[in-house]
């Protein structure tokens, strides 16, 4: 699979239409499914909608990519909560005591 661009984030999925896509960010939306799950709902060229499962790291690299969050509303307080919790167990003021 090639790579299009290096400037800027692109997304796979598999359009039920077209196969394989890659798409940019900004044809994507990431949204969040009922429980756990998140996905990334991606807007093919052909006008087809295909949900990708996504996990937490890509999500934040999603976002930190510019892609937007579903129907545009800012991000939420569980997502906000989530990421809170990300970084509680990233303990990196830990890690960096440690190696002094
Ligand atoms: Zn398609």
């Amino acid at each position: 699979m090639r790579k299009p661009s290096h400037s800027g984030a692109w997304v796979r999925a598999r359009c039920s239409n077209c196969g394989t896509v890659t798409v940019p960010v900004g044809r994507t939306a990431l949204g969040s499914e009922a429980g756990d799950g998140a996905v990334c709902r991606v807007f093919c060229y052909c006008g087809a909608v295909t949900d990708v499962p996504v996990d937490d790291r890509t999500i934040e690299l999603l976002v930190a990519a510019g892609a937007p969050t579903e129907a545009g509303k800012p991000i939420t307080e569980h997502e906000i909560a989530r990421f809170a919790a990300a970084l509680d167990t990233c303990n990196i003021v830990e890690e960096a005591r440690s190696g002094s």
